[in-house]
């Protein structure tokens, strides 16, 4: 005859080990839980014949067990017994309202183990009768509702605790990256004035290596630069702590500024930027510097994931008072699960976070996956909203990706909001 299958329920690792020696002996397939919701996940998952529970477990009683079963139609009957210390008569009547079929006390009679549980796979069942069975349902929903009370305080104070953790954190991460940040504008500083002292000047004119050397220190430090602007100008935007100055801009000039400053690199990669400057708002209220790091961002994005010889458009348009801009690129695109994900904090997509971050702006370079969630943050700051569409990630075909802006030419007063 087919094994038939126990879960048992208990917390306490030297119990669980003991009871599923007894219960293998006796011939049956088992299964183990160590809290109440894995043993309802468990019942949910295998479907065993039986279920064998502790009463006090850490998240949840017995019964609740068994009254969170019993509300599927497909658990009515399944056998669901409660094994209890020697001292338990009192709850008994309440373990019965609440769906348990039975008991068995422990310790466990080994002798008498396989008949015993036989019994509740035959579909045997404790008997009670009906009046007590009535006022213990009573009895049951009173503590079921004493215990959900406690219970949602007990998650309030929780929830309180980790919100403040998290603000400790966020504090932390900005008063790291603001120390960081002075002494690493004195050193990007100091190297740019070593680069251009004309004894250094010479000395790298007739040493290559030294010129190479420089270089690199240089273009470290301005990585190193970036990535902690990145993580204070996150910071602040979690922290809802933007300081957002709202002024008349031109988007159009923003936006020629970002093109000038990669027109190297697109030169380099041989990449070919589309770019009509009338096609921009020339006069808007917004914040310039901080709309300028989120078209800075989304055209870095564009350069990085599109391979040599590909095509990025940056283009706009304004209609009904708002402003709709975009950056399009024929690059690696972006699988449809991640569109989302890429706009949360250190979501990289598909790809591995890189915190020895190559070039920002070679092929598959990589990144801390900030830029993103800066840009969220500028947006939903301005009223706006920003989002992508890509076909899928293929780095092969390349079907690109197209990340969209729309803003109002100017934010609303605080009372048309
Ligand atoms: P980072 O580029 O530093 O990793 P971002 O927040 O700018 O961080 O982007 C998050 C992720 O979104 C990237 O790691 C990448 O997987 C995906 N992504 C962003 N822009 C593009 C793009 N233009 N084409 C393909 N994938 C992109």
């Amino acid at each position: 005859m087919e094994k038939r299958t126990i879960l048992y329920i208990e917390d306490d690792p030297a119990s669980r080990r003991l009871v599923t020696r007894f219960l293998l002996h006796a011939g049956y397939h088992v299964l183990t839980a160590a809290s109440g919701l894995q043993g309802i996940d468990v019942v949910r998952e295998s479907l065993p014949d039986l279920v064998l529970t502790d009463i006090n477990l850490p998240d949840m009683t017995g019964h609740e067990i068994a009254s969170t079963l019993r509300g599927e139609e497909r658990f009515r009957t399944l056998p669901i017994v409660a094994l209890t210390a020697l001292g338990y008569g009192g709850q008994r009547d309440i373990a019965m309202a609440a769906g348990i079929s039975g008991y068995l006390s422990k310790p466990l009679n080994m002798e008498k183990l396989r008949e015993n549980i036989e019994f509740y796979l035959n579909g045997g069942q404790e008997q009670i009768d009906p009046d007590r069975l009535s006022a213990a349902q009573t009895q049951y929903i009173k503590e079921i509702a004493t215990r959900s009370e406690a219970r949602i305080r007990q998650l309030e104070e929780a929830h309180e605790d980790l919100l403040k953790l998290d603000r400790m954190k966020e504090t932390f991460i900005e008063i790291t990256a603001h120390e960081l940040r002075t002494p690493l504008t004195l050193v990007v500083g100091y190297i740019h004035l070593l680069q251009e002292y004309p004894l250094m000047v010479n000395m790298m004119q007739g040493d290559l290596g030294l010129y190479n050397l420089m270089n690199g220190l240089m273009g470290s430090m301005e990585r190193l630069q970036m990535v902690v602007n990145e993580i204070l100008t996150i910071s602040r935007i979690m922290s809802n702590q933007i300081e957002m100055s709202i002024a008349p801009l031109d988007l159009g000039g923003v936006a020629q500024k970002v093109v000038a400053f990669y027109a190297p690199v697109l030169e380099e990669r041989r990449l070919t930027l589309h770019f009509n400057r009338d096609e921009w708002p020339s006069n808007m209220l917004a914040d310039g510097e901080l709309l300028r790091l989120v078209i800075h961002n989304l055209m870095g994005n564009a350069i990085k994931y599109t391979p040599d010889d590909g095509h990025i458009i940056l283009g706009a348009q304004v209609a009904n008072g708002q402003v709709g801009f975009y950056v399009q690129d024929t690059g690696i695109g972006i699988d449809p699960a991640d569109q989302t994900h890429i706009f949360e904090r250190f979501n990289t997509g598909a790809q591995q976070v890189e915190l020895h971050s190559s070039g920002k702006t070679t092929f598959g370079g990589g990144g801390l996956g900030l830029g993103l969630s800066i840009c969220k943050g500028i947006i939903e700051a301005h009223s706006g909203h920003i989002w992508v569409e890509s076909p899928g990630r293929n780095p092969e075909s390349c079907p690109g990706s197209k990340f969209t802006v729309t803003l109002p030419l100017s934010p609303s007063r605080p009372d048309e909001a």
